[in-house]
This record gives structure tokens, sequence and C-alpha cells, in this order.
């Protein structure tokens, strides 16, 4: 990549594009990957090099590339019709169908289905329900919303601010007012010397009551966390967290939210990772694998205590006022409800179980190497936190750009995975088979030695 001839898709795409979550100034000077086609768990790029996408593109690509099903359910949609809305008592009868399906497959009873067109825009949706919630409830002031520490919730402006990532704030303006954050449950960091997982897990739920407490649970409206932390670090939370932290939000009336957007459809291992760590949201939020990211589509789904809430205040005041254009596209539906007819024929659960522990053993195999601190998982997601000092735990210089300079060496051997922090991700379509996850970490296995011997 780092001749870049002129006139070249890289050269073109330096001169007219602005990439997200990339460094502008790096990109001018290598240059961008080109992809131009895909089929199962490979992506190919424009000299037809293949690439397994070890991380689903972005954990999303839940039934790899070229599911002729879902681009037929698509081109079928078109002919029909390409375009409706869902305002002023309006929809798509796909989009009716979508929604029945989704309340029907819910972890937990579930009311209705709000559509968006990304997982962005969904928690964005959340923010704004949760304060038209209690402004109904008369209770004007529980309007904050805590999220945690490395958790991540998208980009626009209210979801980056429940994202607790650094980047994600800095030099925005953000985080909003009314958002806050209590700790990262990650026990391997974040435990300490001498401390049980149960006893960090207890600490965790600990923190999170005494922040309730200091802001005054009258102001605390809800409580957002995705069931394993993905953007974070792939981080899995200590056994029995959620069965602690539960209760406290009950006690004060706490709405409680599950980002599914990583996690649901059968990445842990159950159709969402609220089932997989027993948990009991009022409202979830999906995307990514709801279309095996082939169109853009999100939802949020809401139950009967918050929808009935919703329901007289739009009465009283004549509207739920929030909407978007894309919500609920009959296309998007379409591939949508293809994508979960699927997952039912083909049996994606128990596919993901059967699968699950070859790709957690291949992964665990790395555990041993100099350069590696933890190994984590659940399911098809799962990291590999490469550390400078395997004994003391300690981690290398942001500047040394560890994890970056692995996913390169990575890409050359043709493996694409991205580093979260320094925890290498992997989150391959679900479709994966046995041999490709045992090929997949062959690649690793080397691209791990390669940044060994820079490192040293
Ligand atoms: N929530 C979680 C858990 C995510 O992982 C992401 C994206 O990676 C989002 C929300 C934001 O989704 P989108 O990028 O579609 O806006």
């Amino acid at each position: 990549m780092n001749q870049i001839k002129p006139n070249s898709l890289a050269a073109r795409d330096i001169a007219y594009h602005l990439h997200g979550y990339t460094n502008a100034v790096r990109q001018e000077q290598e240059g961008s990957l080109i992809l131009t086609e895909g089929k199962g768990i490979y992506v190919h790029d424009e000299n037809g090099k293949a690439y397994i996408e070890g991380m689903a593109g972005l954990w999303c690509a839940s039934l790899g590339f070229g599911e002729e099903r879902l681009v037929d359910a698509a081109i079928r949609q078109m002919r029909k019709l390409p375009y409706y809305h869902t305002f002023s008592q309006k929809t798509s009868s796909v989009t009716v169908e979508l929604a029945e399906k989704l309340i029907g497959i819910a972890p937990v009873p579930m009311s209705k289905v709000y559509f968006a067109s990304s997982g962005s825009e969904a928690n964005d949706t959340v923010v704004k329900m949760v304060w038209y919630y209690n402004n109904a409830l008369g209770r004007t002031k529980k309007k904050k919303i805590i999220s945690r520490q490395k958790g991540y919730h998208g980009v626009t402006v209210a979801s980056a601010s429940l994202t607790g990532l650094p980047n994600n704030h800095r030099d925005f303006d953000l985080p909003i007012a009314n958002i806050l954050h209590t700790d990262c449950p990650h026990y391997y960091r974040y435990g300490q010397e001498g401390e049980s997982e149960a006893q960090f897990a207890q600490r965790m739920a600990d923190s999170l009551e005494k922040l309730i407490l200091a802001e005054g649970p009258d102001t605390i409206a809800a409580f957002i966390a995705e069931p394993v932390m993905g953007a974070g670090g792939v981080i899995v939370p200590p056994a029995g967290y959620f069965d602690l932290i539960q209760p406290i939000l009950r006690k004060y009336d706490i709405l409680f939210i599950a980002d599914e957007v990583i996690c649901g459809f059968g990445r842990t291992g159950n159709m969402f990772g609220s089932q997989t760590f027993k948990m009991k949201p009022d409202i979830v939020t999906v995307a990514k694998a709801l279309s095996s990211a082939y169109l853009p589509i999100s939802a949020v789904m809401i139950n009967e205590k918050v929808y009935s809430v919703l329901r007289d205040n739009s009465g009283k005041i004549g509207v739920f006022g929030h909407g978007y254009t894309y919500s609920g596209n009959p296309v998007c539906a379409a591939v949508a409800l293809e994508t979960l007819k699927i997952y039912e024929e083909r049996n994606i659960v128990d596919q993901v179980r059967r699968i699950a522990p070859t790709f957690q053993r291949e992964m665990r195999r790395f555990a041993d190497h100099p350069l590696v601190g933890e190994v984590r998982g659940v399911g098809l997601i799962g990291a590999i936190e490469l550390v400078k000092n395997k004994q003391t735990r300690e981690s290398f210089a942001p500047q040394q750009g560890i994890a970056a300079q692995t996913s390169k060496f990575c890409q050359e051997l043709g493996l694409i995975t991205r580093g979260m922090a320094d925890g290498m991700a992997f989150c391959p379509p679900l479709i994966i088979t046995e041999a490709e996850i045992e090929e997949m970490f062959r690649r690793f296995s080397k691209g791990l030695d390669a940044t060994w011997a820079w490192v040293r």
C-alpha cells in the first residue's frame, strides 16, 4: 500500500473520501485497503487478494458475504415497494411482519418495536424515549442515564455521550449533560490484589449504588449496558455481575437498557446476550446482525411499562414527536426478515453453540504467548489482550500502537482483525466452519509472532 499510483482507487480515495475512525494523516501517507468482493467469510481486495474477515466487518456480517437469499429479498421488495415511512399512521406490510417477528423472539416480554437505521440512532432514540417517559410521569428531575467506562453505544451526540471511550468525547465537546459513567467491569484489568471475581462483581455493584445515592435516586432515569462490551475490548462481565446490578436498578426505579447491537442474534450462544447473562431489560436495542449488515436497519424494543407511558403522553400532547425518514424502510425490513428466517431455518443458535468450543479453544491457545496477558470471550466473540509485561500486566504505551501493528501484520497474512485498546478482537461471521476457525488463528499466530519480533 506504500506505492500509491496516480489515479488509482487508493489515490482517489485519498483525494475525495474522509473515513470514520481513521487517522487521516496516516491514510494520506499509506492509503486504504480497497475491497471489491466477498464470499463466505472472505473478502477480496482490488488486486484479488483474499482476507478472512475475522471481525465480520464491524461485528455485523453474521451470514458472511454473498448470501443470495438476502440479495433476492432486497430485489423482490425493491420491485414491490421500495420505500415507505412510518409517520402519521402509515407503514409497509413487511415492516409490520418484522416488528411482529422481533416481539416474538425478544429475550423478555416486549410490547413494541421502533425502527431506525443504525445502532447509534437506536440508542439516541432510547435517550429521548427515557426523557419523554419521565416527563410524562411528571418526574422532571429523573433524567440522568448511567453508562459504563469503555461501554460503546455509538457516535451520534447522545449515543457518543453514552459511549465511555475518551476518543469519542475528546474535542467533540462531549459528553452532554445528564450522562454518567460507572466502572468498567473488567476483572483482569481492574480486579484488586487478592480480590476474587465474586468480590470484584460485588464491588462494581456497590460502586454503581454509591453513584446513584450520591446523585440522588430521583435523578437517575436509566442504566445502559452491553451484555459483552464490544468496542471497549470484548469485556465479558464477571460471573454474577448482572445478578447484582439488576436488584439495585429495581430498588431505585431505574430503567434497564440492554444494548444488544453486537450480542443480538446468536453471537454469545443464545439468541440474545440478555439470555446468556440473565438480564431482564425494559428496553433492548439491536442492529448489525438484524440484517446481517446487508442493509442498514436497527430497532428499539420497549416493554409495556415504557410503551404505555409513551402512548398516553402522545395522546395527551398530540404526537410522539420523533421519527426518521428511513424508520422501517421496507427494503431493509425485508432483508432483516429474511435474515431472521435464515437464522431460524439454519438454527443459528445451535450452530454457534456447536462451533464456539473450537473458537474458544483455538483462541485460548495464545494464553501462553509472551505478548498475551488475557484471552477472553464467549460464544463466537473474543479478544486476546497484548501486554508489555505478562507478570505485572503492564500495557504497551499507546503511542507504540501495538494493536495497530499486529493488525497490519495480520492483514499482510490475509486476516482482518482489529485492536480494541490492546485487545485483538475476533468476531467472525456466524457461518464460519471449524476448519476456517483453525485457519483464522493459524494466520493470527504468524501475525502475533511477527509482532513479537517487532517489539523485541
Ligand atoms: N452499540 C454497540 C454495542 C455497538 O457495537 C455499536 C457499533 O459498533 C453501536 C451501538 C453503534 O452502532 P452504529 O455504528 O450502527 O451506529
